[in-house]
């Protein structure tokens, strides 16, 4: 398998100019409803920001988008955030992946424990084996909302392919039966394309526009094949044939934005005993890195010592 950790190196096939953005949307007398999400510049830059291997990439990114999607269903608030972690027993370790949509933007950030390892691709089919690298475990979905403890639930993964896995927690934790697309593609070890599908079915849904939903979805078969040869919204539009889609509003944009600063992890310093403090102190200060966007920063031992006033 070819390898990019350059993040430095740009080739023309990348999406870079390109912005991450979601359409919602709904259909069949809004029966049916639709968030999808073209996540290709979103998932580079965390491929770029944690020198993701492939596999990594594929499986960040899924969850990213993920987490993304069930912002918009699972908290109403603004402010709220849902965090999505996968636990598995496979090489990558733990995926964490948090997304929030406000007032006319989206943001969503992420890490993996293990962001370097690579597996085989899959003998039958060629593809990354998402799979294989989370292996069994658990999926903890947690609702971050302003003023009140993280409510987290957690469910046994079903499949470790992520979409399967997020659509079987909506149907079986939320009473939501939805139908859940989610892909990452990359060229040359670097993502190239990546996005996703949800659309959430309301009991009023008949059994012959479900039927209909269905076997759309079928056609389109891989999205991430689908997204590279039309846009999202041709897409969207190829998934509700003959079922009426209308568009809610303009695209919203998706970034990665993360939520630390250099006084939350000049806080976070307070964690050490004392005497670990007076160490960094005498070093001159510390380096502390934020584990979700990667970000160096060098504290000073002037910032360490105003812990102790
Ligand atoms: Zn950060």
């Amino acid at each position: 398998m070819i390898s990019s950790h350059s993040s430095d190196t740009p080739t023309p096939t990348r999406p870079s100019s390109k912005s991450s953005f979601l359409l919602r949307a709904t259909a069949a007398s809004s029966h049916f409803r639709i968030l999808a999400i073209d996540s290709s510049a979103l998932v580079l830059e965390a491929q770029q920001r944690h020198n993701l291997s492939p596999d990594a990439s594929a499986a960040l990114g899924r969850l990213m988008t993920g987490a993304v999607l069930f912002s918009y269903i699972l908290v109403k608030h603004e402010n709220s955030r849902v965090m999505l972690r996968i636990q598995g027993d496979g090489p990558l370790g733990y995926v964490v992946a948090e997304g929030s949509s406000e007032q006319g933007k989206a943001t969503a950030r992420g890490y993996v424990q293990h962001p370097e390892v690579e597996l085989p691709l899959r003998l039958q089919d060629g593809k990354l084996d998402v799979r294989a690298l989370i292996g069994a475990g658990d999926l903890g979905v947690s609702r971050l909302l302003p003023g009140s403890e993280p409510y987290t639930s957690s469910v046994p993964l079903v499949s470790g392919e992520i979409a399967e896995d997020l659509a079987h927690y909506l149907l079986h934790s939320e009473q939501i039966p939805s139908a859940l697309l989610l892909g990452v593609y990359l060229e040359g070890g670097v993502v190239h394309t990546a996005g996703g599908i949800l659309v959430q079915a309301m009991p009023e849904a008949s059994e012959a526009d479900l039927a209909t939903l269905e076997r759309n979805i079928a056609a389109i078969g891989n999205l991430t094949n689908a997204l590279q040869n039309a846009s999202l919204l041709e897409v969207v539009t190829r998934v509700t044939e003959g079922l009426s889609l209308e568009l809610l509003e303009e695209a919203t944009p998706l970034t990665f934005e993360c939520r630390c600063s250099r006084e939350r992890l000049v806080a976070a310093m307070g964690y050490f005993s004392a005497e670990e403090r007076q160490e960094m102190i005498d070093n001159g200060g510390q380096e502390a890195i934020c584990h979700w966007c990667n970000t160096h920063y060098q504290l000073t031992a002037q910032e360490i010592t105003s812990l102790e006033e």
